[in-house]
């Protein structure tokens, strides 16, 4: 059982003071005009388990973009609206803070995005995902750091459990299959017995998820620190499969992520680079059915196909006597990510040498000479001027060849032997 802390000690200890300050001039400002203001969500959450977490929410009974406007006057930030949902933003220097009106929600249709109306701040924490994200802490001055918990979060929380509010949740809104999963990884809780009947019910409802959402859900795991617990977890409870039948999230993936983060660190590894991990064992038709039914962005789609095209030349990248014009010729003009991947996934020694050579070296190698140069040496404009460049480009890779005055050199010569 995780010990909780008292919620207004937390917000002082954990948060940039400038955070703080923001939060106590909202609520001064909140009840001077007779509304109530709130942190809620997700940082609530972290809060009590000692997680870092500055992305703040803030619902307020009123309106949130009348009330950000007049924050903004006292904070120079800039703000940005969205009217329909009673949602604004405001961002300053490195903050930037959420506002929403409290709603309710309605769902007419399972997997279609809801009707919201304004409400009360427990109909907002209502129509939330699990009980862990629906606390909130009040921050009116009257009621500042006073935790609300109306739906057991606290409790929850205290037993790592991972609960939905009632047994519509994942039909209403099936994302928070893929939600709960990353949750229950990220925090090494569990989904609450009556919850993982619910969920494994409604595992076909992932199939009313459109591909944007179904793909925004998919960009959150791969943010994790250890995205492929959620899909091993969610092959074992069939998620993964609603994606294709044939994905595995198994010991092999772990390895090829953990591989995949070394290689990219600092940096997290792309999404295009995962993807094309996770979808490495796919046939291409698979793999085409995934593009589709995530509805990737070109350059993702093309990474993913990219991976597939290059894991048809592994054989050829496999042979020990290829010179570096040739491995060039094998990978140029594929995306890093699918040629990484090809790296991290291929199991011959010499092909691995032969990739790393081409991302390292190869890839960044070019001519000192251009076209003017090849016109000023003699040679008359057109096609063969191509050509030249490309037989440069060879000579280069090759290691024929290093220095300007070495091409320029090869260059007469080819003439030379050419008259
Ligand atoms: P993270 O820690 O991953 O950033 P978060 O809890 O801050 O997660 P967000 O995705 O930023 O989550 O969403 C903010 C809050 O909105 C959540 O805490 C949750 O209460 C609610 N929420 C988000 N998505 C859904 C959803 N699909 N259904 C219901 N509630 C949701």
């Amino acid at each position: 059982m995780t010990k909780i802390t008292n919620p207004a000690n937390q917000i002082e200890k954990q948060l940039p003071a400038e955070l703080v300050n923001f939060m106590q001039v909202a609520g001064e400002v909140a009840q001077s005009q007779g509304q109530s203001l709130y942190l809620v969500g997700g940082v609530v959450r972290d809060l009590l388990l000692g997680r870092a977490n500055f992305d703040l929410d803030l619902v307020v009974e009123g309106n949130a973009i009348e009330l950000t406007r007049q924050l903004i006057e006292i904070k120079q930030g800039e703000i940005t609206t969205h009217p329909r949902f009673g949602t604004a933003k405001l961002q300053w220097n490195k903050w930037s803070v959420d506002l929403a009106t409290a709603r309710s929600e309605t769902y007419v249709k399972p997997g279609a995005l809801p009707r919201v109306k304004p409400s009360s701040l427990s109909n907002d924490l209502f129509r939330r995902d699990f009980t862990i994200n629906t606390m909130a802490i009040h921050l009116n001055p009257s009621r500042y750091g006073e935790l609300i918990d109306l739906y057991g979060g606290r409790d929850d929380l205290e037993h790592k459990l991972i609960r939905v509010l009632h047994e519509k949740s994942f039909t209403d809104d099936a994302t928070r299959i893929w939600r709960g999963l990353r949750y229950e990884q990220r925090l090494n809780f569990q989904l609450e017995p009556n919850t993982l009947q619910l969920l494994k019910r409604d595992i076909p409802m992932l199939d009313t998820i459109s591909g944007d959402r179904i793909q925004y859900e998919l960009e959150c795991i791969l943010q994790e620190e250890r995205p492929e617990k959620v899909f091993h977890r969610a092959e074992e409870l069939n998620g993964l499969q609603s994606l294709d039948p044939a994905l595995k999230g198994n010991g092999w993936l772990a390895e090829k992520f953990k591989l995949a983060q070394q290689l990219t660190s600092p940096n997290l590894p792309s999404f295009g680079l995962y993807l094309a991990l996770l979808a490495y064992r796919l046939t291409e038709e698979q793999s085409g059915h995934l593009i589709s039914r995530l509805r990737l962005s070109k350059s993702v789609a093309q990474t993913l196909q990219n991976t597939m095209a290059i894991k048809t030349k592994l054989q050829a990248l496999a042979n020990p006597a290829l010179n570096p014009s040739g491995i060039y010729r094998l990978l140029h003009g594929y995306s890093p990510s699918a040629i990484m991947a090809n790296l991290l996934a291929g199991d011959s020694n010499v092909a691995c040498q032969h990739i790393r050579l081409f991302l390292n070296k190869l890839r960044y190698v070019k001519p000192a000479l251009n076209g003017d140069d090849l016109i000023r040496i003699g040679i008359a404009p057109g096609p063969r001027i191509k050509e030249i460049l490309q037989l440069l480009h060879q000579a280069r890779l090759d290691g024929k060849v290093t220095s300007k005055q070495g091409e320029e050199s090869l260059v007469k010569k080819w003439l030379a032997n050419k008259e």
